[in-house]
C-alpha cells in the first residue's frame, strides 16, 4: 500500500480549519451539523483486520468513517499494526468521527474532523495512565498523529490519537 507522505498534521485551530475545512461554517445557529458537512469532506474507509466495537463487542468494524483526506493516513497506520502483528493489542474501536451539538463558539473536538480516533477505551480512560501498548503509540507518532497520553493531567487522554498538533480536546 503506497504511503502517505503529502499530508501535514496542522497545527493549531487555523490550521485545521485551513487543512480539514472550516466546520463553524457548517453548524446550524442551534448547534446541530448540517448533513452537508458528511457529504462534502468524509469517505468511508475499509480497515485491513476487523476491529471490535467498544460499545457492543459482539460486533465488529470493517470500515470506518474519516475525513476523505485522512483515508490513506489511517490506512497507512493500520498497515503498519498489521505489518508489526499488533492487531490482537487493539482490543476495541471506540470511534473515529463524533459531533454532539455544541453551543455557538464553543471548542470542538478532533473527532468533529474525523482526524481522531480512540481505541481500546475501557482501559485508557481519560485522566489515568492506561495500558495503550508502546508498539502502537509508536506508530501512530511516526505517521504523524499526537498520542492524548502525552497530555498532562486530567486532559490526559490514552485512548485518543489525533493528527494534530497544538490543540487538545478529545
Ligand atoms: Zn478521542
Amino acid at each position: 500500500m503506497e504511503r502517505q507522505q503529502d499530508l501535514q498534521p496542522p497545527h493549531g485551530l487555523e490550521e485545521i480549519l485551513a487543512t480539514f475545512g472550516d466546520i463553524y461554517k457548517y453548524m446550524h445557529p442551534d448547534g446541530s451539523l448540517d448533513a452537508r458537512w458528511l457529504r462534502e469532506f468524509f469517505t468511508l474507509t475499509p480497515l485491513p483486520f476487523p476491529m471490535a466495537l467498544s460499545w457492543d463487542k459482539t460486533r465488529s468494524v470493517t470500515q470506518m468513517t474519516c475525513h476523505r483526506s485522512m483515508a490513506g493516513v489511517f490506512a497507512d497506520v493500520f498497515t503498519r499494526i498489521q505489518e508489526r502483528g499488533l492487531e490482537s493489542e487493539i482490543e476495541a474501536f471506540g470511534g473515529c468521527f463524533a459531533f454532539r451539538p455544541q453551543r455557538t463558539g464553543t471548542k470542538l473536538s478532533t473527532h468533529c474532523w474525523g482526524i481522531a480516533i480512540d481505541l481500546n477505551p475501557q482501559t485508557n480512560q481519560q485522566g489515568t495512565a492506561g495500558d495503550m501498548d508502546a508498539g502502537l503509540i509508536e506508530i501512530f507518532r511516526n505517521t504523524g498523529f499526537e498520542w492524548g497520553g502525552d497530555w498532562e493531567g486530567r486532559t490526559r487522554d490514552p485512548m485518543h490519537f489525533q493528527f494534530c498538533t497544538g490543540y487538545k480536546l478529545f
